[in-house]
């Protein structure tokens, strides 16, 4: 497959700009880039509509998750049940190297020192080897989240590959609307105030009326885990 142009990205937003996520997923998957192309799940608080909508299109389409070894436990039972309800079947599980983690967080406390570099072993650099081999990938990144997401595209160039969020615009309520209209499993953390869920020691309850992303790395400037994608 030829690379796409940044011309051409621009073209697929104009196209897509009013289109359902699951048109643009059937285009991405089924036309512009057949068999070369993967979902990066964090089986996050709601992970489960944009598994939902992959289900329907392809539900061989490769899921990758990165499993940062700092996970909650919540999130990997709830990862396997929704695999299940889902009839997703080709997950693939990417960990960091065990040598350059235990060289780098001898006592697993990194997080607490250097969140940065602790984001680069056990999360950049395993997301980097999963998802190389493809021309584009599916996120389920939306506009709402606010920060660095406020102006998110559907479609976007990031050297030289794409990146497709099909969820870019809809908002709180559409999302948790989709979630009762569709009977789909929540994040059994929800229920208990968290909104945004990565790795356990990252993660905090958040407010109602706090910014969405508050509870991951509260207290730090950071927002991104490096990798911009889940
Ligand atoms: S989110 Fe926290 S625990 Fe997870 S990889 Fe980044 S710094 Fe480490």
């Amino acid at each position: 497959m030829k690379n796409i142009s940044e011309k051409e990205i621009e073209n697929l937003n104009q196209k897509f700009a009013n289109a359902s996520p699951v048109e643009v997923l059937s285009y991405a998957v089924k036309e512009q880039f057949v068999d070369n192309i993967a979902l990066v799940s964090s089986y996050g608080a709601e992970a489960v509509i944009l598994l939902h909508l992959v289900s329907l299109v392809d539900n061989n389409l490769p899921v990758l998750f990165i499993d940062t070894g700092k996970l909650f436990g919540e999130t990997k039972r709830y990862r396997d049940k929704v695999n299940q309800q889902l009839n997703l079947t080709n997950i693939q599980v990417f960990k960091g190297d065990v040598d350059a983690i235990k060289q780098a967080d001898p006592k697993g406390i990194l997080w607490n020192q250097d969140a940065n570099a602790c984001c680069n072993v056990r999360k950049t650099i395993p997301y980097q080897n999963a998802t190389q081999p493809y021309a584009a990938l599916i996120t389920g990144r939306k506009r709402f989240q606010g920060n660095t997401r406020k102006n998110l595209n559907i479609f976007e160039l990031s050297n030289g590959q794409v990146k497709i969020n099909p969820l870019a615009n809809w908002d709180l309520n559409q999302l948790k609307n989709y979630i009762l209209d569709n009977d789909l499993p929540r994040h059994p953390l929800v229920a208990d105030g968290y909104l945004s869920i990565g790795c356990m020691p990252c993660t905090d309850r958040v407010d109602s009326d706090a910014d969405y992303r508050d509870g991951r790395w509260a207290g730090q400037k950071k927002t991104e885990c490096g990798i911009h994608l889940i």
